[in-house]
């Protein structure tokens, strides 16, 4: 069994705020997550060791996004993320 056949997966966005690393300038950026919820139940046989893997498992959001464009118009240059972890647990 893969660990994605614990979750359900969906995509959320969330604001954040960052600050540009050439121009400096703070705004606020959509940022694309994706969302393993885990599942409530595990669905036929399911050997043990998955039962005890599943146990554990933790519904989470990953971060897809790893670089925003600057929203400055003097700017407008692509930095990457940083400061905000790229796993979040729910
Ligand atoms: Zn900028």
């Amino acid at each position: 069994m893969e660990e994605r056949d614990f979750f359900e997966e969906s995509e959320t966005r969330k604001p954040m705020t960052l600050s540009c690393l050439h121009c400096r300038q703070t705004e606020t950026y959509e940022i694309r997550w994706l969302v393993r919820k885990k599942k409530k139940a595990l669905r036929g046989a399911v050997e043990e060791q998955d039962r005890l893997r599943f146990a554990k498992a933790r519904s989470y959001m990953l971060r897809r996004d790893d670089l925003v464009q600057c929203k400055n118009p003097r700017c407008r240059k692509r930095f990457e993320i940083s400061g905000v972890q790229s796993v979040v647990f729910l």
